[in-house]
Formats: C-alpha cells, sequence, structure tokens
C-alpha cells in the first residue's frame, strides 16, 4: 500500500511547557495528538510557526496544499502571521516538539508572542511529516562526503540548528564553531562535541564583530590561502542572501573539499563573511552554505 500522507503539512500545537534554559533561549515544548507525525529529518530542519495575534487567529491560515498563495492573496491585515524556526527535538512517542527561540528587543510577532506565551497557548507548525523518509528540503547542511574540517558559525538565531547539527555528527568528525550570543550565560547552550574547538562570545559593542573577525580567524587556520574569487554583490534589503551549494538532485555540490562551512545569521554580517571567506581567502564557494536567517531593520515577510 502506498503511504499517501504529504511529506510537510501544518501541525497544531499547543504549548505544554515553557523553559528559559539560558538567559537568551527559551524552549518552548509543543504538544497536542496531531505531533505524533511530525517529521524528524534532523540537522538544521527549518519549519514554519504561525503565530496568533488579536487581529489574526490562526485559524485564519489557509493550511491546504496552496496555502501560500491563498495566504499571499489575504488582505495584508488579515493574515495570519509567520515566521521560520528550527526543529530541536522531536519525541513522537510523547506527541511532543521543542523549538528554542530567542526573544530580541525589537518587536515582531514572533518575539512578542515568545514574550508573552502561556502554556495552553496554541501555534500551527509547517514541518515535515513521518512520511519524509529522511528527504527533506529544509535542509541546508549538505557537507561533502570527504572534508578534513566543518566550520559552523553564526548568531544567536543559528545556534539551535547548529545544536542539532553538533548532536548528529560522528563523534571522529573534526571542526570549529564559531557563535556569538547575546549574553555570556549563553554559551551554555551549544552540546559538546569532541572534534569541535568552540569559539563562543556574547556580544560587544558592535554587532557581530566576534562572529567575522573569529570566522576570518578560523578560515585562515583550516584552510591554505587560495585564489580569491569575486562574488556578486547581493542587495540584502531587497533579496535573500541563501546559497546553499547542491546538485540538482539535492546532494553536495562537491565530493571532497578540505573545509565545509555553514554560516547563518543577520544578514549582513553574512554578507561580510561571504566577501571574505570566497573573495579574500579563496575559500571554494561549491563547499561554503551562505544563509540569511533575517535582516536588521527588516521583518521576516
Ligand atoms: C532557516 C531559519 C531558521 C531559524 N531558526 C531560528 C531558531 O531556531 N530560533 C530563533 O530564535 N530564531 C530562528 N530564526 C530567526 C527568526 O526567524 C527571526 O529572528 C525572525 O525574524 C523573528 O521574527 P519576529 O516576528 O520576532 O521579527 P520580524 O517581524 O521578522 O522583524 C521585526 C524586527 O525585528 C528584527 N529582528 C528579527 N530577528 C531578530 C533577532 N534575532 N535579533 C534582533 N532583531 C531581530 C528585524 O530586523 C526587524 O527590525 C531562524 C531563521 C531562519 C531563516
Amino acid at each position: 500500500m502506498t503511504d499517501e500522507r504529504p511529506l510537510s503539512r501544518f501541525f497544531r500545537a499547543r504549548v505544554t511547557a515553557i523553559a528559559d534554559i539560558t538567559p537568551s533561549f527559551r524552549r518552548f515544548t509543543f504538544g497536542g495528538p496531531d505531533l505524533a507525525d511530525y517529521g524528524d529529518p534532523g540537522l538544521d530542519q527549518r519549519i514554519k510557526i504561525v503565530f496568533p495575534t488579536a487581529a489574526t487567529p490562526i485559524d485564519d491560515m489557509p493550511t491546504g496544499e496552496d496555502w501560500w498563495t491563498q495566504w499571499r492573496e489575504m488582505d495584508e491585515h488579515r493574515r495570519p502571521p509567520f515566521r521560520t524556526y528550527t526543529t530541536r527535538y522531536v519525541r513522537n512517542h510523547l506527541a511532543e516538539v521543542d523549538v528554542d527561540m530567542v526573544s530580541h528587543d525589537v518587536l515582531g510577532p514572533a518575539s512578542a508572542w515568545i514574550a508573552d506565551a502561556q502554556v495552553g497557548d496554541e501555534v500551527l507548525i509547517y514541518a515535515p511529516t513521518t512520511a519524509h523518509e529522511g528527504v527533506s528540503y529544509g535542509i541546508d547542511f549538505v557537507p561533502p562526503a570527504h572534508t578534513d574540517d566543518i566550520l559552523l558559525a553564526g548568531d544567536e538565531t543559528a545556534a539551535p540548528a547548529i545544536a542539532v547539527i553538533l548532536e548528529q555528527l560522528p563523534a571522529q568528525a573534526r571542526g570549529v564553531v564559531v557563535l556569538e550570543v547575546p549574553d555570556e550565560g549563553d554559551a551554555a547552550y551549544l552540546p559538546a562535541h569532541p572534534g569541535f574547538a568552540y569559539h563562543v562570545a556574547a556580544r560587544g559593542g558592535t554587532r557581530h564583530e566576534h562572529l567575522v573577525a573569529a570566522v576570518a580567524d578560523a578560515a585562515g587556520h583550516l584552510v591554505p590561502a587560495g585564489r580569491g574569487a569575486d562574488v556578486e554583490e547581493i542587495d540584502i534589503d531587497r533579496d535573500i542572501l541563501w546559497e546553499v551549494p547542491r546538485t540538482a538532485k539535492g546532494g553536495a555540490a562537491l565530493k571532497k573539499a578540505p573545509l565545509y562551512a555553514w554560516l547563518a545569521g543577520e544578514a549582513g554580517a553574512i554578507k561580510t563573511l561571504r566577501r571574505h571567506l570566497v573573495t579574500a581567502q579563496g575559500v571554494d564557494r561549491r563547499a561554503v552554505a551562505f544563509m540569511g536567517y533575517w535582516r536588521l531593520g527588516k521583518a521576516e515577510v
């Protein structure tokens, strides 16, 4: 008998627990019978969460196959807002899912919800189902089969994805993690991996100063300087900075590379890192995933 379930769909999820695991990371545990079928392809699996507001209850969200077109056609003020997050843990036997979210000062629908949410509140989560069979379009960690080192770098929004990747990499994997977080206490967020050196720092005066300097330093040690290649300029206030090299079938663009780098965070910082790694350092861009997870001064949708 063929499995006719969709590979991804909206799940109805109710907050069952809220825990502040470090000063900036708040873990939301969601439950509800629907989540028994929530898929867990792992790594940096991205999901969409629909947040309720006073004017836009989640029941107004179109949830059929054509949801994106229908949502776009809705009156702007009637559209339930959604934002992108990362699945942290899935416990299908308990019909539970954890998502770690960082609240920030400039309020958007997600940060407003994160600050006020209570046990019992409901959201919708668009995520893979258990029918995914290991294939998911929401995964962007696609390293070559053979690589000496892995560089995982980002700001706090990338930390949940980096945490899952570290937990799933084999013990013999080697590499460097660079993370910039809002608070010193957030350094405890990442799980330990025996093969990785950690450069985690709290944000100082200038945003992303640590991230950019530590990635440049790590790349300098991990790969011999190559011949820099020009990168086309991207207008990050207009276009999304999302460059994930892969083959037409979705696999890694290269079979072998000395370094595979996965970089995610504020688009301005990622753009700086892209220029640095590819143009100045000469790292092969087919071995680097650059992802602008959010843009300073700009809402996600
Ligand atoms: C693939 C992917 C995975 C992600 N996973 C996670 C995750 O697991 N956990 C997590 O916490 N975030 C994650 N993010 C980031 C999250 O989607 C954004 O931070 C989102 O914009 C928050 O929505 P909002 O409604 O609070 O703000 P928006 O309405 O989108 O923006 C409103 C204002 O807030 C600013 N802003 C948005 N995010 C931040 C921030 N983090 N710090 C400071 N200012 C900000 C914007 O620049 C804008 O000025 C992920 C993003 C992507 C693309």
